[in-house]
């Protein structure tokens, strides 16, 4: 993170953007309990939304369901999400995060409620899940923008792959199911959200041979991790987005990043060290 502040995540996107990066902001904080505290949200976001646009800078902006109030009320969460929406407008992508299985019929649901009343909605969806070809396959007459992850919650073995070699496969199927129905007149997007290099590199070139442009797909990949790669994609003039987090709720979501990459406690043991 750059920072706790969106001021500084917003500094940071501006400094990607004079590399040719745009960036996706997100407030880090989760499983909110008041309605009070789910309008503040909206607000902060709202306010971010404001500067995106004033600074005219290519930053999107990713909520997770349980903070916009998933736990509280669905017309709640409904109403919170869409007045965002309404407020990014035409200027670009309002994300979905996929939280845990708890929430993802619930959030499948909303997100298929938005889409009828805004063009501007995609949707997290985990290849780690055994259900998701299935969800993927009811989403694409909806023509869904998709940002397409392995998953980073800790799931039972009856709903998700214990195996990564299954959720990589998964991962590499339910890519291509979005490419071809791009390629065949379809509309939609996939956001390729992994640093997994022989993935990112297959999937580009496979989307690059689909005639499918940066209007239709883009690699997106989370702010500090996988530098030579995200370098190596700016290079090749692949499209790339950064994903930043901000906020100082961080706690869950950097145990969930050190859950995935235990070589990264020794990272940040030598940090505070020095
Ligand atoms: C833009 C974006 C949005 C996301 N949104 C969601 C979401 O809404 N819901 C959700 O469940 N998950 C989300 N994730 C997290 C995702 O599910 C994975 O947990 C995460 O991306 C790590 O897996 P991987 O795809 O990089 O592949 P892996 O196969 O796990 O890793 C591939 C390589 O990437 C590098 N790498 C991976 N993680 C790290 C790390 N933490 N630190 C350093 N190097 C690392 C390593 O070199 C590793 O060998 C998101 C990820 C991204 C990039």
């Amino acid at each position: 993170m750059p920072g706790e502040t969106l001021e500084d995540a917003l500094r940071e996107s501006a400094t990607l953007a004079a590399r040719g990066v745009p960036a996706l902001v997100t407030m880090l904080g989760e499983n909110v309990e008041t309605d009070h505290e789910t309008r503040a949200i909206v607000q902060a976001y709202a306010d971010g939304v404001r500067l995106i646009q004033e600074r005219e800078l290519d930053v999107e902006i990713s909520i997770k369901p349980t903070q916009l109030g998933l736990d509280l009320d669905a017309q709640l969460t409904y109403d919170n999400v869409s007045a965002l929406a309404t407020s990014i407008g035409d200027s670009g992508t309002l994300w979905i995060d996929m939280e845990g299985t708890d929430y993802t019929q619930r959030t499948l649901e909303l997100f298929r409620a938005l889409r009828r009343n805004h063009s501007n909605i995609g949707l997290c969806l985990q290849s780690y899940l055994r259900r998701t070809a299935e969800d993927l396959e009811t989403l694409l007459p909806l023509d869904p923008r998709i940002r397409l992850v392995k998953g980073a919650y800790a799931e039972p073995q009856n709903l998700a792959f214990p195996d990564k070699r299954e959720v990589d496969a998964n991962y590499l199927s339910l890519a291509r199911r979005l490419i071809a129905h791009m390629a065949d007149g379809g509309g939609g997007f996939l956001g390729i959200g992994t640093h997994d290099r022989s993935m990112t590199t297959t999937l580009v070139d496979e989307a690059k041979r689909a005639g499918l442009t940066k209007r239709n797909f883009e690699v997106e990949m989370l702010y500090g991790i996988g530098l030579a790669e995200q370098e190596r994609l700016v290079r090749e003039s692949s499209p790339l987005r950064v994903l930043i987090s901000y906020g100082s709720a961080w706690f869950p979501w950097y145990m969930r990043r050190l859950a995935e990459r235990p070589a990264n406690v020794w990272f940040v043991v030598r940090s505070i060290v020095r």
